[in-house]
């Protein structure tokens, strides 16, 4: 579905990664972990493009992404790519102003020009699988953390992507809040969506994926089963990031 090849990104002089690559499967769910600053943010940033690789090809179902809004030939360009992997975050960015509806729409009204009728069954669809239909109507001013990020789930959902991105989706809420964040990811798991997902929580990155990536210094350090990687890991500072943050 998407995949990086030899992907590399600078700011300037400092080297972020270098010659990442990573091929994710339709289903499949990959979890990026790593230090702070090795480097993950950046990766997922440019997997949709809101960074431009310094080098390398980003490539979705095959077709090769360029940084330019329109497509071009068999070339697709950022736009069609946005529309296609979408990405949540650890802030969750709801609009204030609109209804927990209205925020689920909005992409597929003014992105797909989908009508509107249609646009609210797709938006409650994704609501109920978040477990939130009954606050369509809420402000997300009158939602508790871990709710408002189910929302920014489904409103990400709601644009149908190939390929989830979710980065750090739990990192900024209470403790209590987690699990039903990370229940809601679990379910999207089995429902079989393309996920790759940047998260510490080592447990849950062993439970939800097939395959592990540890970042570290821009490079993938290791890369394999999460019983190979979190359970039984061979590298050091593999192992010595693991058990702290297991
Ligand atoms: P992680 O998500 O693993 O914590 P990041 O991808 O956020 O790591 O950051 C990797 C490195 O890139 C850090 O040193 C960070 O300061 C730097 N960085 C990230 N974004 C920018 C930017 N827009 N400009 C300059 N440096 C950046
Ligand atoms: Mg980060």
């Amino acid at each position: 579905m998407l995949q990086a090849v030899n992907l590399s990104k600078n700011f300037q002089k400092l080297q972020v990664f270098q010659n990442l690559s990573l091929d994710l499967q339709r289903g499949e769910v990959v979890a990026l972990i790593g230090p702070s600053g090795s480097g993950k943010s950046t990766f997922l940033r440019c997997l949709n493009m809101m960074e431009t690789p310094s080098s390398g090809q980003v490539l979705y179902q095959g077709a090769s992404v360029i940084p330019s809004f329109r497509d071009r030939g068999d070339q697709i360009g950022i736009g069609t790519l946005r529309r296609n992997v979408g990405m949540v975050f650890q802030h969750f960015n709801l609009f204030p102003h609109m209804t927990v509806l209205q925020n689920v729409c909005e992409g597929p009204i003014s992105v797909k020009r989908m009508p509107k009728a249609e646009a609210q069954a797709l938006g409650m669809h994704f609501l109920g699988l978040v477990g939130l239909a009954e606050k369509h109507d809420s402000y997300p001013s009158k939602l508790s953390g871990g709710q408002k990020q189910r929302v920014a789930i489904a409103r990400a959902l709601a644009m149908q992507p190939g390929v989830l991105l979710l980065d750090e989706v739990t990192s900024a809420l209470d403790p209590e809040l987690v699990g039903e964040v990370l229940d809601v990811i679990r379910t999207l798991a089995r429902e079989g969506i393309t996920m790759a997902i940047v998260t510490h929580e080592m447990a849950f990155a062993a439970d939800v994926s097939s395959r592990v990536l540890f970042l570290d210094k821009g490079r993938i350090a290791a890369e394999g089963s999460p019983d190979e990687i979190i359970f039984n890991p061979s590298d050091e500072r593999l192992s010595n990031f693991v058990s702290r943050t297991r």
